[in-house]
């Protein structure tokens, strides 16, 4: 739209822009489209926008073919936007894009963001949005040129922070152009920047606690003027062996130490499990027969290269609104990798029963206790990788400790969220994840009802 266009758009729908809502329309039709063109848009693609105001980036992105979802806070446009486009591939939300669940992403399978954010909350939602688990896989962002310098700064640099760290430890950022006051109509007080962050895959850091990393960071940048050291006591009581140990000299401040360093501070107060754990090919597991019962028992590569009959338990825990939690199996897997799976699940060691093996494998997967219930025995066959598995349910809702070498992440999923998903993108799970939820939906008294 041009600018005497939107004029006369905002004249006919009487509206004023709010200035709380951050509403600064773009008028700058080449730059829309180059927006759009960098955010690599395609018929394939799934795209969320926050904030589309009058269309300025919807329509351009809508002509790529792509499938939109655009979240708008203001009922006003809202109305104008569905009267504008007519488009099924076009779907507007009334609704704040800062209470916008996430989750209800996932079964429309990989998702791009776009937006010319309101700068009120550009930093909230972007957070919201790009959480560790999240199906967003890349993100083009107009955002006032402060955040933008803080979400793509370096180590030494005065907006180097907190900001930085937190989100650059879960996404590559890069700094695309500063955009001026101008091509916006009302001009906003400040200038403009477009980045693209795109989350990063797990190899590409090494392994570590997210929760540990941004309690040290948050610690090492309370008082940037104060050596790190000093402020981070608490956790390195011998500061000077931590700092050879990665690097940094002595008296560095926290704005000195880059992103790596920061993970390895964080890996020497929690180190993550190592690669491997839980994939022993040596370890003993039961070997039964077409019956279920105990016949001998043989290494993992030995029961899983023979296809030999074996025994599982999966375990389905639910929170107090009687969602699911689901884990994504870590990289490290043997098998399925990368997938998402029941809320725990394992194999029978020789010698074990099977209550004994749920219990064990809610504590090493994700380091709780609580009361456990049979719902249902499912036989041994090719579906189930010749496992005859048991079938677990139970509630928790308090913090769960995961085994990073198992588990990527973690998340509770209402149950018709999990229907749907499966339905549209069977390959996101484990096949044994699969089984039990069909038989799960089947089993009566199974479940709480949806
Ligand atoms: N995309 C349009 C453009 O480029 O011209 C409008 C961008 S304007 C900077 C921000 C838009 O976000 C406005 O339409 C505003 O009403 C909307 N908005 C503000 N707060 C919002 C929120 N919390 N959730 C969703 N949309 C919001």
């Amino acid at each position: 739209m041009k600018l005497s266009e939107i004029s006369r758009t905002l004249r006919e729908i009487r509206v004023t822009p709010v200035k709380t809502l951050g509403q600064n329309f773009l008028h700058d039709h080449n730059l829309a489209r180059w927006i759009v063109q960098q955010a690599a848009l395609s018929a394939a693609d799934f795209v969320v926008e926050i904030g589309p105001g009058l269309g300025a980036l919807t329509e351009p992105a809508l002509a790529t073919g792509a499938q939109i979802l655009a979240i708008e806070k203001d009922a006003r446009l809202v109305s104008f936007l569905r009267e504008k486009f007519s488009e099924r591939r076009l779907e507007i939300v009334h609704g704040d894009a800062l209470e916008f669940d996430v989750r209800r992403l996932f079964p429309c399978g990989p998702v791009k963001l776009l937006g010319n954010l309101p700068y009120y909350a550009a930093t909230p939602i972007l957070l919201r949005f790009l959480e560790k688990t999240t199906p967003i896989t890349s993100a083009m962002l107009m955002l006032q040129m402060e955040v933008a310098t803080r979400l793509s700064a370096s180590p030494r640099s005065k907006q180097y922070g907190i900001l930085s760290l937190i989100v650059q430890s879960q996404c590559r950022v890069e700094f695309l152009r500063a955009i001026p006051a101008s091509v916006f109509v009302p001009e906003p007080d400040v200038e403009s920047a477009l980045v693209r962050l795109t989350p990063r895959a797990p190899e590409e850091l090494p392994d570590h606690d997210l929760e540990i990393l941004r309690v040290l960071v948050r610690h090492g940048f309370s008082q940037r003027r104060k050596q790190v050291g000093k402020l981070l006591k608490e956790f390195f009581p011998d500061w000077p062996s931590a700092a050879a140990e990665i690097g940094a000299p002595m008296q560095a401040r926290a704005e000195e130490l880059s992103l790596e360093q920061w993970i390895k501070l964080a890996n020497s107060v929690r180190p993550p499990s190592a690669p491997g754990a839980g994939t022993d090919p040596a370890e003993l597991f039961a070997v039964v027969d077409e019956n279920d019962l105990v016949i001998g028992s043989a290494p993992r590569a030995k029961v899983h290269g023979n296809n030999l009959r074996h025994r599982a338990v999966h375990l389905f825990i639910f929170n107090r609104a009687g969602e699911l939690l689901l884990q994504k199996r870590s990289r490290w897997k043997d098998r399925h990798p990368n997938v998402w799976d029941s809320s725990a699940a394992g194999h029978m060691n020789a010698g074990e029963e099977y209550d004994q093996t749920a219990a064990r494998e809610l504590q090493e997967e994700l380091g709780i206790a609580t009361g456990l219930t049979r719902v249902a025995k499912i036989s041994a066959s090719a579906r189930t990788g010749e496992e005859f598995i048991w079938l677990y349910r139970g509630e928790y809702d308090g913090p769960l400790q995961t085994s990073s070498a198992e588990i990527d992440a973690v998340q509770f999923f209402p149950l018709a969220l999990i229907a749907d998903w499966l339905q549209k993108r069977p390959g996101d799970f484990a096949p044994g994840f699969i089984e039990c939820w069909q038989t799960f939906r089947s089993a009566r008294n199974a479940g709480p009802n949806e």
